[in-house]
């Protein structure tokens, strides 16, 4: 990883509105790395910012956004990790409520954890990320060798 993270943004709509003021607090943080949000919380996210900095997009913001969440985003951010291009996600999932794509929310947790990627579920976890020395520095994830599982006999 590059000092400049890769950074995915995401959140159930029961949780979009703890991830806005996370956002706002930290908004001057995360415009100094790369962000790529589904596309609703994306939408949230590029309004926020904009609000915090006087009406005006930041030059430095760099956000994607991909399709909504139950469209296909959280596929869409799977295949961006499995390809090796994010970095870290936030992802504030509903534990409250089931979602029409609960197995994408699945398989968005399992493919984050099978690439070791830096991940928070809630607003604490986000606060002790965003705040680790480690944002704004390279740092070399180990990711475990896979070559036997992929060399194994089939029959
Ligand atoms: P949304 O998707 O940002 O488009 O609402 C979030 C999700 O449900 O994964």
């Amino acid at each position: 990883m590059e000092s400049k993270k890769r950074i995915a943004l995401v959140a159930h709509d029961n949780e979009k509105h703890d991830l806005v003021e996370w956002v706002q607090y930290n908004w001057k943080t995360l415009i100094k790395h790369d962000l790529v949000s589904t596309g609703t919380t994306g939408r949230l996210v590029e309004e926020t910012i904009m609000a915090k900095n006087g009406g005006a997009r930041p030059a430095s913001l760099n956000l994607t956004r991909l399709k909504s969440g139950p469209l296909g985003g959280d596929q869409q951010l799977g295949a961006l990790i499995a390809d090796g291009k994010i970095d870290i996600v936030i992802f504030f999932w509903d534990p409250m409520s089931p979602q029409p794509h609960d197995v994408d929310v699945k398989a968005l947790l399992r493919i984050s954890v099978l690439y070791n990627i830096p991940m928070a579920c809630n607003r604490s976890s986000a606060d002790f990320l965003i705040s680790s020395h480690l944002l704004g520095e390279a740092y070399d994830p180990q990711v475990r060798d896979y070559s036997d599982y992929l060399a194994r006999a089939i029959r």
